[in-house]
């Protein structure tokens, strides 16, 4: 085929995500939109996949995506009139502790809240599901009945037929081979011509980074991930299964035995087993084995010896597994992002370009990714936030020796728990405080934020700092007395937290005051005072949250969270073509959090500031002898300043503002104290889930301002008809574990709303939750609970005002 001049959109990589985005986008009306597949469609990882389509997933969006995506398969064959070998088997995941049930409870009940049914297995359960099953070592597991396998390659070309009924193309055996740009749009080069276009997308699957680097020169960066090799075996057919599906009318459920790490499947009459093996590998990595220009339809060699051990403990989990020998084994490559999950949304720093890349579980998710992608495409925004497969959320540290160590990392504990205290060893160090050393020495716990390493919290000698420790969900742990000591030394004393990292941004330029009016909810600040300012999408969802500093009438520094950096950054820079100076200064200046009652005896004993000037005001000052900005606010809501300082200059403050009496704290103290305070945190409380007026923001909404900003229109008309939902603080009689993000909160056994953050509360001694529920249920007093791990807990709904200083009175101390 022809490759066209012209085209609203070129999506490069013919895999299923590719063509989900394709299908997408002609759909909802985008017919002028081409797919360049350098082979045949399929050709990358899609081909040899499993087709294993879970709907599990421990995060909210990343389980609506895959919610979507399987909902539409089950329709596909009959939409499009094209067959599609789909079974739906239901799948059993095997719990072998206590902790892991825990885990299930939890997914169930994320399950539930959308709308899908899981339920919890005893052992007897799981074999009247599975009669083949061996019970040993097993405490239970979770059923899922919409899991199942579907035929990737039919799929594929199913929602390929469906793009092109709709009038897009897709060009086969085409490869793009570069990208340039010309008056705003892009041309994509292939051998058979160019294709002019105004958006386009990297959807090469594993080739993504090669793609990747064609962007370098308009603003790209080198794309995150390495290529681990993956198998999976097919075996000869076995006749009493083959009885069994002739007896039952049905395959087997798939079984996931996840802490043994291996899903075990059976295809036609015999099984297929698919390991995710510790000992595992990755691919391409050296400079002596290069990724080949073209790797289409071809596999790895062989190699079983890895799945040894795995092999073996399936054979006694499901002894047919044993009496037939191995027919086939497939070995494919298949790309991991540092944290295993997709890269789906904007291409950060470049204009009009989107990915659409390195999924693990692509099958699964690739009917969901395909709207994503399109509506990042058509609406500049996504329905559901889906900031956990944001490409933003990696920066500048992920070289390629970082994402071949994170990649066998996550591939090793593909189905591991992530526990919420524990923290993964591998790729650390990327960044680091200039008082690093010395936050080590005092006992620091480090944690990786954006890759800025901060202490969660501090041991002392003889605390339990091991990886195993953190293997709990319960509060309790190694960490709760020095997390309770360090909160209290906050409230009674004055702490100091270590705070590298923060994203930090100057604006300035005649209009720059103008520009951010039209572009917040609220109003700025006067000249030598600091606001909150929320940033709505044009659905008046919360984009972001800034800390703005006004140093002069168009002089500003924009502060937020450390991993919104290139998030934040991209929302400031139509600035640039206001003619307005926008600068990244992250790296220029570190902080520190000096708060409680003592800080301003501490202060006056280290400097000349001016500690008479009020809460939310900054200065210049100096302490320690070192020039300083010092901002007077504190997130653990105790009479406090920040201090903002250079890399430089930071580590003799630090020194003296130890040695003036300040306590360290860590992150997991501030992340309680701030909970006490109903301070929001970006993307846990705050995200385009909700609007301003759902997340309890209105006071920071002024509609009576003459500028127009995105989402006012849909915010007045929600004022006006009154919001789904209400923002609440609810006291919960949680027992050892505090409520986990998406927990439900249900009335009267009917389910009203869902946690953001839970944990406990160490000034008023009580387990705090943040959330949303339907209005008509946020008026004080409302009894409510709150599912934990399967455990339903009373809570009730606290007055609209923080739970520890309602008044704000130590703050403005
Ligand atoms: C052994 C194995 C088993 C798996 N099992 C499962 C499973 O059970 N369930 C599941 O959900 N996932 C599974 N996966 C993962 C799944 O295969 C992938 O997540 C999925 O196929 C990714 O699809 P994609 O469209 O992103 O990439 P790909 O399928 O790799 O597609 C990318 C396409 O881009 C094309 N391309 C690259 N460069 C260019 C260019 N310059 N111009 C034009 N075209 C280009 C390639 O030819 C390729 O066709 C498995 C993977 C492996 C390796």
């Amino acid at each position: 085929m022809s490759v066209p001049s012209t085209a609203r959109v070129v999506i490069i990589g013919g895999g299923i995500v590719g063509v989900s985005t394709l299908y997408h986008l002609a759909k909802g009306g985008w017919s002028d939109c081409v797919l360049l597949e350098k082979n045949e469609l399929t050709a990358g990882s899609t081909w040899h996949a499993a087709g294993n389509c879970p709907t599990f997933s421990t995060g909210y969006g990343v389980m609506n995506m895959q919610r979507y995506g399987l909902e539409l398969y089950r329709g596909l064959a009959d939409e499009v009139d094209y067959p599609i070998n789909y079974h739906v088997t239901g799948s059993l995941r095997l719990a072998h502790s206590h902790e892991r049930m825990m885990e299930f409870e939890r997914v169930a009940g994320l399950a539930r809240h959308m709308g899908l049914e899981m339920a919890m297995c005893t052992p007897d359960e799981l074999q009247q599901h599975y009669p083949f099953l061996e019970l040993h070592d097993l405490e239970g597991g979770l059923w899922d009945p919409l899991d199942g396998d579907i035929d990737p390659a039919q799929v594929t070309q199913a929602l390929a037929k469906g793009a092109r009924t709709n009038g897009a193309k897709v060009i086969r055996f085409t490869p793009a081979t570069g990208v340039s740009r010309e008056n705003g749009e892009w041309i994509v080069h292939t051998e058979k011509g160019d294709i002019r276009c105004e958006y386009v997308v990297n959807a090469a699957g594993y080739y993504a980074p090669k793609v990747g680097e064609w962007f370098l020169p308009f603003g790209g960066r080198p794309v995150p991930a390495a290529v681990m090799s993956h198998q999976y075996f097919l075996t000869e057919p076995i006749p009493e299964i083959a009885a069994w599906s002739k007896e039952n009318g049905r395959k087997l459920p798939l079984l996931r035995d996840v802490d043994t790490s291996y899903y075990l499947r059976q295809e036609t009459s015999g099984f297929n087993l698919g390991p995710y093996e510790r000992n595992c590998q990755t691919a391409w990595t050296r400079p002596d084995d290069p990724m080949p220009d073209d790797f289409s339809f071809q596999l790895y060699p062989d190699d079983l010896d890895r799945l040894e051990w795995y092999i073996e403990d399936a054979m006694a989990r499901v002894p047919l597994l044993g009496t037939q020998g191995v027919s086939r084994n497939i070995n494919g490559p298949i790309p991991y992002a540092p944290d295993g999950m997709p890269m789906l949304g904007p291409m950060p720093g470049v204009p009009n370009a989107f990915e659409a890349h390195s999924f693990t579980f692509g099958i699964a998710q690739g009917g969901g990714a395909g709207k994503i992608a399109a509506e990042w495409i058509m609406h500049g925004c996504t329905e559901w936030d889906m900031w956990s497969v944001d490409p933003r959320r990696y920066t500048d540290y992920t070289d390629k020796q970082y994402c071949i160590d994170k990649a066998r990392e996550v591939y090793g504990h593909e189905y591991a728990i992530h526990f919420p205290h524990h923290v993964w060893p591998a790729g650390r160090d990327r960044k680091l405080s200039p008082n690093h050393d010395r936050i080590v020495e005092l006992g620091g716990q480090m944690g990786a934020y954006n890759g800025w390493e901060r202490a969660n919290w501090f041991a002392a000698p003889g605390d339990d700092t091991s990886e195993e420790g953190t293997q709990t969900w319960k509060r309790s742990g190694p960490w709760e007395k020095r997390v309770r000591e360090e909160c209290e030394a906050v409230r009674d004393g004055v702490g100091v937290l270590d705070l590298p990292g923060f994203s930090r941004f100057s604006l300035t330029g005649d209009g720059a005051a103008e520009w951010l009016r039209g572009r917040i909810a609220g109003a700025l600040p006067k000249v030598g005072r600091m606001a909150l300012a929320y940033f709505p999408d044009a659905r008046g969802r919360v984009l972001t949250e800034m800390s703005v500093l006004r140093h002069g009438e168009d002089d500003f520094t924009l502060i937020t969270a450390a991993v919104a950096q290139w998030h934040d950054y991209e929302i400031l820079k139509p600035a640039h073509a206001e003619g307005l100076a926008l600068t990244d200064r992250t790296g220029e200046m570190t902080t520190l959090i000096v708060t409680g009652p003592d800080s301003r005896a501490l202060f006056e004993s280290l400097g000349d500031a001016d500690l008479s000037l009020g809460w939310l005001t900054h200065q210049q000052a100096n302490v320690a002898g070192k020039p300083v900005l010092l901002v007077r606010v504190s997130f653990a809501g105790e009479l406090g300043w920040e201090i903002h300082a250079s890399f430089e200059d930071m580590p003799a403050i630090y020194d003296a503002v130890l040695e003036a009496g300040a306590r360290p704290f860590g992150m997991y103290a501030l992340n309680s104290l701030r909970m006490e305070k109903g301070y929001r945190a970006w993307k846990v409380d705050l995200s385009t889930d909700y609007t301003l007026l759902e997340s309890g923001l209105e006071r920071f909404v002024r509609f009576d301002k003459p500028q127009d900003f995105p989402g006012k229109a849909a915010l007045l008309s929600e004022k006006q008809q009154g919001s789904a939902k209400g923002f609440v603080t609810l006291i919960v009689e949680a027992e050892d574990c505090d409520a986990p993000y998406m927990a439900n909160i249900l009335k009267d056994g009917e389910i009203v709303g869902e946690v953001m953050s839970g944990g406990w509360g160490y000034r008023i001694g009580a387990s705090i939750a943040l959330g949303l529920v339907r209005s008509g249920l946020t008026a004080p007093g409302t009894e409510l609970e709150v599912e934990i791990y399967g455990r339903r807990c009373k809570a009730a709904v606290q007055p609209d005002q923080p739970l520890w200083d309602p008044e704000n009175a130590r703050l403005r101390a």
